[in-house]
């Protein structure tokens, strides 16, 4: 198994996963095919090693181990999986400063997209 990114991240990107990830198998994609790869953190499944301290450091709750990823973002497992074939335009994602954002705006963020 694995954890997924999904789209919820797309758009924030304020790395509060990566500083916590043991691994470092969160990666930010560098590459020019933006339509295939949008703006949003992806981890890499055969990297991670399923620890789970990335979910609830989360806090746009964007991460979910891969059994528990909602219907509505199904695809972006296979976006997760599909960067293991294009690792040469990914980097691993440093963290950077960032704030926590009100419920608010996490509420509206997942109304955003369906959920
Ligand atoms: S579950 Fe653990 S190893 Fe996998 S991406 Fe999250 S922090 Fe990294
Ligand atoms: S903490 Fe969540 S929203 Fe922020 S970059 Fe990581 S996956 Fe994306």
């Amino acid at each position: 198994m694995t954890y997924v990114v999904t789209r919820l991240c797309r758009d924030c990107l304020d790395t509060a996963c990566v500083g916590v990830c043991p691994v470092s198998c969160i990666y930010r994609y560098v590459g020019d095919d933006t339509e295939k790869y949008p703006n949003q953190l992806y981890i890499h499944p055969g990297e991670c090693v399923d620890c789970n301290a990335c979910e609830p450091a989360c806090p746009w709750e964007a991460i979910f181990p891969e059994d528990d990823v909602p219907a509505v973002f199904a695809e972006d497992t296979a976006l997760n999986y599909a960067m293991e074939d294009d690792e040469d335009d990914f980097e691993v994602c440093d963290e950077e400063e960032h704030e926590q954002p009100t419920p608010e705006a996490i509420e509206t963020n997942k109304r955003k997209w369906g959920v």
